[in-house]
C-alpha cells in the first residue's frame, strides 16, 4: 500500500515537473530569452546578454589609469576628482546596438545588467569608494515622458545596488528641453545645456561626494554642464561615470 502510494507521488511529481517544463517552453515560444547584443538563445544562467557577448565587450580598461581620456575632458572646466567609462563606443558596434536598445526599444534591464558589470570591476578596483550619492543625468520630463522612463536612471540603480550606494533621480532637473546639439560649436555647446540643468535640493549636496551617471559620454559637455550644477550647490567630489565612451 505505502509503495503505491509511493509511486503514485512519484508519478504525480514526474507530470507536474512535465507540465512546468512544457509550460516554460511555451512561454520561452512566444516570449524568447534572446541576447540583447546578438539575439542567441540564451542558456538559464545567462542573463540579458550571452557569455560569448559579456567576454566580447569592447572594455576601455580606464580603471587601470593614472589618468585617463574621460578624466581629461573636465580639464580646466569643472573640478572632477575622478571619471570612468566601461566600454568604448563604436560606430555600428555591439555597445551602439545595446544602448539603441536600451534608449529606443523599452530593453531597461540593459541598463542595470551593464551597471552592475561596471560597478563589480570599479568595486575591486576601489573607485569611486566614498561617494555618498548616486545622481543619474535626467531627461527633460517631456522627453521623459515621451519615452517612458530615463535610461540612465537604470544604470544608476546598478551601479548603485554593487556599490552599495543610494540613488537619487530627482536631486538633478532638467528644466528646458535643449536643442539639436549637433550643428553648433563646442563653446557653444557647452553653453546651451549649461543652462538647463537645476538641483532641486541644494542642502542634500552640500558637503557630499556625488557621483554623476550618464549612458555615453562624447564631448562632456552634458555632464560638465550638470556637474558644474552640484558644484556650484557646494558639492564635495564630483565623480563620474558612463557605461560608454565614444
Ligand atoms: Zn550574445
Amino acid at each position: 500500500m505505502n509503495l503505491s502510494i509511493d509511486k503514485g507521488f512519484k508519478l504525480l511529481q514526474h507530470l507536474l515537473d512535465r507540465a512546468i517544463s512544457t509550460f516554460t517552453g511555451l512561454i520561452e515560444l512566444f516570449y524568447p530569452r534572446i541576447c540583447a547584443g546578438c539575439d542567441a538563445h540564451l542558456m538559464k544562467h545567462e542573463e540579458n546578454l550571452c557569455l560569448l557577448c559579456v567576454q566580447d565587450l569592447p572594455r576601455t580598461y580606464f580603471w587601470d589609469y593614472d589618468v585617463n581620456p574621460v578624466e581629461k575632458l573636465f580639464w580646466g572646466k569643472i573640478p572632477v576628482h575622478a571619471a570612468c567609462s566601461f566600454l568604448h563606443f563604436e560606430q555600428d558596434g555591439v555597445v551602439q546596438h545595446l544602448m539603441h536598445r536600451l534608449k529606443y526599444e523599452g530593453h531597461t534591464a540593459i541598463g542595470t545588467e551593464l551597471g552592475k558589470r561596471f560597478g563589480m570591476i570599479l568595486l575591486e578596483k576601489q573607485w569611486f569608494h566614498d561617494a555618498d550619492i548616486v545622481v543619474p543625468v535626467p531627461l527633460h520630463v517631456s522627453k521623459e515622458l515621451r519615452r517612458g522612463y530615463n535610461q540612465s536612471s537604470f544604470i544608476a540603480d546598478g551601479l548603485g545596488d554593487v556599490l552599495s550606494l543610494k540613488v537619487n533621480l530627482n536631486l538633478l532637473e532638467r528644466t528646458e528641453a535643449s536643442e539639436s546639439q549637433t550643428k553648433k560649436s563646442r563653446f557653444a555647446r557647452t553653453e546651451n545645456v549649461r543652462s538647463v540643468f537645476r538641483v532641486t535640493a541644494p542642502e542634500i549636496v552640500r558637503g557630499k561626494n556625488i557621483l554623476l551617471v550618464d549612458d555615453v559620454v562624447t564631448t562632456g559637455a552634458t555632464l560638465e554642464a550638470a556637474g558644474a550644477q552640484l558644484v556650484g550647490a557646494g558639492a564635495n567630489k564630483i565623480y563620474m561615470a558612463t557605461v560608454a565612451v565614444a
